[in-house]
């Protein structure tokens, strides 16, 4: 108890900034003003604010930035927000030490936050970010129920105990079978990924694993096999990427286990990354295979997600007639794109170039767009008068617009003779007048670029 006490009075949740007119505004608080409790609860983070402060009637205590305490009885009509916005949360780092681990993948000179291990179920929560759960303390259990934080999206890896702890490189990570079955029991539900580590996880040891997770039952919603990504940087002598036969074997497994569950739950529930069907040269399912694409963003799905966000947009396109749009991409999609590009040259009249760029940062191994550094995408466009615009991977860059590498875009912007605009489906910047709209031109000073909520990183580095 004591410990927990220490732990929980260093933390601190202040107010980074406060709507005008709002209930926030109207009680008096600041930037900079520290939230201390509510209804007698000290606050530790963005989850207690929020859960806490979800009643119409509260009493919120607080420290102004000149040191006076507030205490406020708060009661406002339904739904109303308070217009307080939150400072980033303190990131949880990770306790464990992959092989695999993408931070230590890393070259040098990247963006700050890509050096951070991130291992949060807070993000996962939040955003979708996969955590192992191997640094939960019994508090953190504890408020994952009461606030039912579900779905929580988990790194399984293997449920082997000895071999999650050989890949986790963590003598201590718990059973996950048995931490799982807890939540399960309190109503909390799982999408769940497994890297695939050739010779360490697959085979049998994949086989137990989707074994073991099938028979958690309703709990566990989704589970995908994303083979290991490695950059030059990755420790080569300890984990080696998957060949195209030991894909096309795991593909094997995730079949059958896919199938056996459209049968018995009416929904796939098993599913391969699709760099797993790129590898194992495998024809990638149809859309509906995917359901709601709850793990796209982990790759699962990605290009089927993309073709169907481009069908919806169908009729809502601008005319770019005899214009011609540069598609940059990594290697990884280039192949795939072509399907995808045809869709869009029908709907806009358009000629469209797809410029699979190398990724000369992490290494030619790492061929997702979303790893691609600001450098490549200037090397591949600057000499490039002909292209009218070049559409980016808005996953390329964070939330201050930046790439891996540190670039700014706007700087990207201002050095290639074309518009640039960041994408994430095509359909958000080519449908809607977009042809004179700049709805995302990076050339002009207002970006209009889709951003998350610039208060948490989506996703700090570590954790994937
Ligand atoms: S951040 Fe993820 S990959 Fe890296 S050591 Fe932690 S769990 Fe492993």
């Amino acid at each position: 108890m004591r410990n927990r006490f220490n732990h929980r009075a260093t933390v601190l949740l202040r107010v980074a900034s406060v709507t005008p007119d709002s209930i926030g505004a109207e009680l008096g608080l600041l930037p900079g003003t520290e939230l201390l409790s509510v209804n007698g609860r000290r606050l530790e983070d963005f989850l207690d604010w929020e859960f806490l402060t979800a009643d119409d009637a509260f009493v919120l205590r607080a420290r102004l930035p000149s040191g006076q305490d507030l205490e406020c009885d708060i009661e406002r009509p339904e739904g109303m927000p308070l217009g307080v916005a939150l400072e980033p949360p303190r990131i949880r780092r990770c306790a464990n030490h992959c092989d695999f681990c993408f931070v230590d993948g890393n070259p040098t000179g990247m963006r700050g936050s890509l050096y951070i291990r991130d291992d949060d179920y807070r993000l996962s929560f939040r955003y979708g970010n996969f955590a192992t759960l191997t640094n939960l303390k019994p508090w953190d259990e504890a408020r994952i129920a009461e606030y039912r934080l579900s779905p929580l999206y988990v790194s399984v890896h293997a449920t082997d105990p000895v071999v999650r702890r050989w890949l986790l490189r963590n003598p201590e990570a718990p059973d996950i079978v048995a931490q799982l079955g807890r939540f399960a029991e309190r109503g909390i539900r799982f999408h769940t990924q497994v890297v695939l580590v050739p010779g360490v996880n697959d085979g049998v040891v994949l086989e137990r694993t989707l074994v073991d997770l099938y028979g958690l039952g309703a709990a566990v919603l989704s589970v995908s096999v994303v083979p290991v990504a490695l950059t030059e940087y990755s420790k080569h002598n300890l984990v080696q990427a998957p060949s195209a036969e030991q894909c096309r074997v795991a593909l094997a497994a995730v079949d059958r286990w896919a199938a056996r569950a459209v049968v018995e739950r009416g929904h796939p529930w098993c599913f391969g990354a699709d760099d797993l069907y790129l590898q194992a040269d495998a024809a990638l399912p149809p859309a509906p295979w995917y359901g709601d694409f709850e793990q796209r963003e982990n790759g699962v799905g990605a290009v089927r997600y993309l073709q169907t966000r481009i069908a919806a947009a169908a009729g809502r396109y601008g005319d770019w007639t005899g214009r011609r749009v540069g598609i940059a991409t990594g290697t990884a999609m280039a192949s795939l794109m072509p399907q995808v590009v045809e869709t869009l040259a029908r709907e806009t009249g358009g000629a469209f170039e797809i410029l699979p760029l190398q990724n000369d940062l992490f290494g030619t191994s790492v061929t997702t767009a979303g790893l691609l550094p600001g450098a490549a995408f200037l090397r591949a466009l600057r000499e490039r008068p002909d292209l009218d615009l070049a559409l980016l991977p808005a996953e390329s860059v964070n939330d201050d617009l930046r790439f891996m590498d540190d670039l700014d875009a706007h700087v990207l912007a201002a050095q290639v003779p074309m518009e640039i605009r960041l994408s994430y489906d095509f359909a958000d910047v080519l449908a809607g007048g977009s042809a004179d709209g700049r709805m995302n031109g990076l050339n002009d000073a207002s970006t209009g670029a889709p951003s998350a909520d610039p208060a948490i990183p989506p996703s700090a580095g570590g954790e994937r």
